[in-house]
Formats: structure tokens, C-alpha cells, sequence
């Protein structure tokens, strides 16, 4: 313990130590008369130092200020970030409420997005440090990934060296640094077969050939649809009525027979709607004739 030269605790502190304690004071307050980060001399009894010495000598005393303390402490770190919490509007005016307000995920940061918009349009220049150690990154042969998000190979490795709106604002200003940023750009693509293959681990003969059936059958269609209309392709060709490789020419047909049926059992989406009927009283395009030429044409 480091020497000090207060005077020790008397029986007199000790108890203005309990009623501190006893009014929700913390010892931050009652040793540094630390409040709200500023210094008020009038709260302080005595050095922690001193007040530990007190509790060593006496156990009653200590048993009755730790428990006081365990209290207030849990009370303080309630109390923690409430400045923060009940903000209702950012420094600069904006209320933090409704679609102003972005609560990010991990951390409940409370943020404004129209000071996030403000700055991303209008960035403080970077700072020669923030220049420097980007050249160095690209010089290293790393990606802008590297310099805005501190990631490499889709992992992070470090904190970002500056936001994406600053680098864009450096790139405008200095042609050279714009030109390093080019060079940079990562020379090969992924291949998305890869990609397929990584996420799902394993891929079977049988889930290879229901995917190429499958994609054959476009993916604007509504997702019930599309899955009755895959599935009475391969009821089709398993009843032999289809051959595998002239799926491609009849998926329209597929599409046509399952909104016929839908509308002929009144179960469509819209009800019952015929598809020879005409869509405008003034023409004789069909609803039919809508499906086929917005997906194929
Ligand atoms: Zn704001």
C-alpha cells in the first residue's frame, strides 16, 4: 500500500462514510468528490486508502459499508448511459425518434441520419496519418475493404484506417492516390459454383438435377406457383410424358396449364380470373397472353 499522509479514519468519518453510503453516494464521490466529472472538495472524507484501512481494523464497519456499496454500485451502473438514453434530439437539433432514429444492432448506439447523411456527403479531408497508412495498405498489394472496414479475404483483421465517404473525397482530390485505388481492385472473381458448393457442403447427383430442372422455371414467379409448377414437371417426367431435355421448351406451357387450373378452381391469388379474358375493354389481349410475353419477351 503507497504511503499516505491524510490522517486516519475516526469514529466520526466512519460515520459519515455510512450516511453517505446510505444516501446512494458511491466511495468515487466520498474519496475524489468526484460528481458528474467534476471535482466538489466539500464530498470528500477521506483518501480510498484510508477508507480500506478502516475497514481492516473494523470488521463491522467494513461488513455494513461493502454491503451499502455492492447497492450503490448496482444502482450506478443502472444509471450508466442514461444521458445517452433520454436524448431526445442530436447535438445539432435533430430528433432522435421515428425514421431519424438507427438503433445499431450489436452495440444500441442511437444514432441521427441526417448528421450520418451530412457527413457522408460532406467528410472532414483525411488526415496525412489516415493518408499515409492507406498507401502503405495499397502498396502491400491489400484492397479499399482493407482501408474502409479493416477487412481482408471477407475477414476482419483491424479497425478501418478511414469511412468510405473520406476515401471517396481523397480519391477526388489527389488523381495519384485515385489511380493507386484502381490498381488495387482484387483481379479474381469468385466463382459462384464455389460459393454454392462452400454453403450447402455437400451437393447430390439428385439435388444437381432437381436444380437444373428448377432453374429453368423463372424466379419472378410467385413462390407457390413457381413450386407447383416445378413439381408438375417432374410428375411429368416421371410419368414418362416429358423428356428431361425438353423441359426448356415447355415451361411456358407448365405455367399457362397451372394459372388455368388455379383460375378454373377459383384458387388464383385474384380469384376467379379467366385468361382468355380480355384485360381492357377496349383490346383483346388476354391475361394469358400477360404472363407469357412479361416473363419470355
Ligand atoms: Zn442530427
Amino acid at each position: 500500500m503507497r504511503p499516505t499522509h491524510s490522517k486516519p479514519i475516526d469514529a466520526d468519518k466512519a460515520q459519515r462514510f455510512l450516511s453517505g453510503l446510505r444516501e446512494g453516494k458511491t466511495l468515487h464521490v466520498l474519496c475524489s468528490g468526484k460528481v458528474n466529472g467534476k471535482r466538489v472538495s466539500s464530498e470528500i472524507i477521506a483518501t480510498h486508502i484510508r477508507f480500506r484501512e478502516y475497514c481492516a481494523e473494523h470488521p463491522d464497519f467494513a461488513r455494513q459499508a461493502n454491503a451499502l456499496l455492492a447497492e450503490n454500485m448496482k444502482a450506478a451502473n443502472a444509471r450508466r448511459g442514461e444521458f445517452k438514453r433520454s436524448q431526445t434530439h442530436c447535438k445539432f437539433g435533430h430528433p432522435l425518434s421515428g425514421d431519424n432514429l438507427l438503433i445499431e444492432g450489436r452495440t444500441k448506439f442511437r444514432r441521427c441520419r441526417v448528421c450520418m447523411a451530412r457527413r457522408a456527403a460532406a467528410p472532414r479531408p483525411p488526415s496525412e496519418d489516415q493518408i499515409q497508412r492507406a498507401t502503405a495498405v495499397l502498396n502491400a498489394g491489400q484492397t479499399i475493404s482493407r482501408i474502409c472496414w479493416g477487412v481482408i479475404n471477407g475477414k476482419k483483421v483491424a479497425d478501418r484506417i478511414m469511412s468510405h465517404p473520406k476515401l471517396t473525397l481523397l480519391r477526388q482530390r489527389d488523381p495519384e492516390f485515385d489511380r493507386l485505388v484502381s490498381l488495387s481492385r482484387p483481379r479474381v472473381r469468385r466463382q459462384p459454383t464455389k460459393i454454392l458448393l462452400r454453403r450447402n457442403n455437400i451437393i447430390t447427383p439428385e439435388m444437381a438435377e432437381y436444380n437444373q430442372i428448377a432453374n429453368l422455371v423463372p424466379y419472378q414467379l410467385p413462390r407457390d406457383v413457381r413450386d407447383d409448377v416445378i413439381q408438375s414437371i417432374f410428375l411429368a417426367i416421371i410419368e414418362g410424358s416429358l423428356q428431361r431435355d425438353q423441359v426448356h421448351a415447355h415451361v411456358r406451357q407448365f405455367i399457362r396449364d397451372h394459372y388455368r387450373e388455379a383460375n378454373r378452381l377459383g384458387v388464383g391469388k385474384y380469384g376467379l380470373v379467366s385468361l382468355d379474358a380480355p384485360i381492357f375493354a377496349d383490346g383483346n389481349m388476354t391475361r394469358g397472353d400477360t404472363i407469357v410475353r412479361g416473363l419470355w419477351d
